[in-house]
């Protein structure tokens, strides 16, 4: 893999107790880093993926060669939110130290497990709480007085190619939504967004939660159709020196933490699709161009499309350049979402 490609990890999350009680076939294998699916009620046989990370979550189960669940052998340990964070989220913080630029963001299916990576529910913290936790207990590991630390805070949405800013009321937002724009210092920004300075994790589980509830989708449909919406948390990570004189020497990362859409909002072809779903579609688009690219395949003349949506164009630096990106692709191992998730681990795949 080279230095600037996408770390790929793709976690499967256990049966829940809708197709346990369906008595669901499981249709995921992991050894290693690598994950097979196998067409069990097709039958067109299996197909095995090489990623960065797989990632296996049957708490205490294993899967046997008819593709049932059996106790544990140790072959497919499973991976818990901090073996996800030890992987994954340790790396953004040190990308953010030496001063990378970075963006994490997860895909799949809706129900596959993407906000329970990224967010996480109860006592299992997700690498976004984890990674800014751990942002402050590193700040407080510094004793160089001559070094401080400023962390800002921005949250949008993309909603119906809207980007809103989440940290402002919704009766305050410009109608347009926010523009995109490219700077040689910030890289791919959001003009006008609000940036909070925080300097404690709590204060930044308050600004979520405030523009949680400032999302265009009200937490009452949330369920219905939080799915359509890609939200993104912004942390723009400062490392100040003072030196001698009363110089200053500043070294910023801006790190990108995203939950997608569901997957499933990009299988409609472009024509078809709404303004709600095109920034899936594009996403998918931009990653099978950047593939084709990788392996000479890409038409002389032809683009990368990162300007067919507002989400591949926030993204861009992240997706094909100079940003340090992990992307965690969150998948279902019931037989029958057989479809969706050979779609998600192909889109995985591309993306390496
Ligand atoms: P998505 O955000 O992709 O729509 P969720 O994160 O809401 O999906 O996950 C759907 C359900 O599956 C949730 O109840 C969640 O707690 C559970 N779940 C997802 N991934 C895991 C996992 N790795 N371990 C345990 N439970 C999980």
């Amino acid at each position: 893999m080279s230095d600037s490609a996408v770390k790929v990890a793709v976690r499967v999350r256990p049966f829940n107790q809708r197709e346990k009680g369906l008595d669901a076939v499981c249709c995921i294998a992991m050894a290693g880093p690598t994950t097979t699916i196998n067409d069990v009620d097709g039958g067109t046989g299996e197909e095995t993926f090489t990623f960065d990370y797989s990632f296996w979550s049957h708490d205490g189960f294993a899967i046997s060669d008819e593709g049932l669940l059996i106790p544990e052998d140790g072959n497919s340990p499973y991976v818990d939110q901090k073996k996800v964070f030890d992987c994954l989220g340790v790396e953004v913080l040190n990308n953010a130290w030496t001063g990378y630029h970075c963006c994490l963001f997860a895909y799949g299916q809706t129900g596959a497990g993407k906000s329970y990576s990224m967010v996480g529910f109860g006592p299992n913290k997700g690498i976004i709480p984890t990674t800014c936790q751990d942002i402050f207990r590193r700040i407080g590991e510094n004793h160089d007085p001559a070094k401080h630390f400023e962390v800002t805070i921005g949250m949008l949405e993309i909603y119906n190619e809207k980007i809103q800013d989440l940290l402002i009321h919704a009766n305050q937002r410009t109608k347009g939504g926010l523009e995109v724009r490219e700077s040689k210092q910030l890289g791919i920004y959001v003009q006008d967004l609000t940036k909070r300075a925080v300097n404690s994790y709590e204060a930044i589980e308050d600004l979520v939660d405030e523009g949680t509830a400032n999302r265009t989708i009200g937490s009452t449909l949330m369920n219905a159709t939080s799915s359509r919406a890609n939200t993104v948390l912004i942390i723009e990570f400062t490392q100040v020196t003072t030196y001698d004189m009363g110089k200053e020497g500043r070294k910023l990362s801006v790190i990108k933490l995203v939950d997608l859409a569901g997957s499933e909002n990009a299988e409609q072809t472009v024509a078809i699709a709404s303004a709600i779903n095109k920034s899936m579609s594009a996403l998918r688009n931009v990653i099978s161009a950047l593939a084709d690219k990788g392996s000479g395949k890409l038409k002389k003349g032809q683009l990368i499309p990162y300007r067919d949506s507002k989400l591949t164009r926030l993204l861009q630096n992240a997706l094909g350049g100079s940003s340090k990106t992990i992307m965690i692709c969150a998948v279902s191992p019931a037989s029958s979402n057989y479809e969706e998730t050979l779609s998600t681990l192909r889109c995985a795949d591309r993306a390496k």
